[in-house]
């Protein structure tokens, strides 16, 4: 792990010394948007970022993805799960004058349970595995080992934001959808895929007494029926976890992100916002897009 943190390092510095980061931004990412993703980050890396981002970017809500540009790149903040310790970041948040997306489970924030993958009964499970199953094979395997997700955890399990935390928060962050369970989509059957899209919009909207219009998907899993079950529900845009820029001409239902890691240092979230880290996973793949395997 070292080895591998003062590779990226040294790579990061190659990036950014050789002006390729600069480069990249005048080029591609002017008069587009960066949505930013991260899951559960602390607040000290989470502030460092903010500071960087500020410097080279405007900050703008989801709302404006897909509005035309001004000539100066734009970045998006957003934080998929609705983990709790995120409410430890709201400080930051204000500091810097920043609005984030924070893409919540309906069904598991403001609830004593936890994300699945978090849950001590399923420590020890294959998670990679469990995904690739159907949606009612993974809950089996998950029940067999002792978790239910409709079921009830002790206190100190609970992995999302409690009512509490929520409305805490609520003035200076745009909740939206990531589901009700977190389940993988395209796993789910036709009913299990239109539930999860359709009643966790309804269940935040009753939470944050507004609107849910943005939706991410869990795991960056999605095809046709998961975007036309978005459009049916209401939705008016779906985060994928393909890489790149968005513009008025990227579709709204497919948009791109950058997930940067909660612990990646400024020099390595420069490099990776060139788009140039992913473009090498990606030739590691063989060239294969689908490949990419982001962590929910
Ligand atoms: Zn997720």
């Amino acid at each position: 792990m070292a080895a591998r943190n003062l590779l990226r390092e040294s790579f990061a510095k190659v990036v950014i010394h050789c002006g390729i980061a600069k480069a990249i931004r005048s080029l591609l990412w002017r008069d587009r948007v960066a949505i930013i993703l991260y899951h559960d980050p602390l607040p000290e890396v989470l502030d460092q970022h903010l500071a960087y981002l500020k410097s080279i970017c405007d900050i703008v809500s989801i709302d404006q993805v897909n509005a035309p540009g001004n000539g100066r790149p734009r970045a998006v903040i957003t934080l998929d799960d609705g983990h709790a310790r995120n409410e430890k970041l709201l400080p930051i948040f204000i500091k810097h004058g920043v609005k984030p997306t924070i893409y919540i489970c309906s069904a598991i924030v403001g609830h004593a349970r936890s994300h699945w993958w978090l849950d001590p009964s399923a420590k020890g499970a294959e998670v990679e595995r469990l995904k690739r199953l159907t949606n009612k094979e993974r809950l089996a395997a998950l029940g067999a080992l002792g978790y239910q997700q409709d079921g009830q955890t002790s206190p100190e399990n609970v992995s999302g934001l409690s009512m509490a935390q929520l409305e805490s928060m609520l003035p200076y962050v745009n909740f939206e959808s990531h589901t009700r369970f977190h389940p993988i989509l395209t796993r789910c059957d036709d009913r299990e895929c239109t539930d999860e899209i359709s009643i966790s919009k309804r269940e935040i909207e009753e939470l944050i007494s507004a609107p849910c219009r943005h939706f991410a998907y869990t795991n960056g899993n999605y095809g046709k029926r998961e975007i036309a079950a978005l459009k049916q529900a209401g939705y008016t845009t779906g985060r994928t976890c393909d890489v790149g820029w968005n513009d008025e001409r990227t579709d709204p239902f497919r948009l791109k992100a950058f997930d940067v890691g909660d612990d990646s240092s400024v020099s390595w979230l420069a490099a990776h916002l060139t788009g140039i880290p992913l473009y090498l996973r990606y030739l590691r793949q063989s060239g294969n897009w689908k490949g990419h395997k982001p962590q929910f």
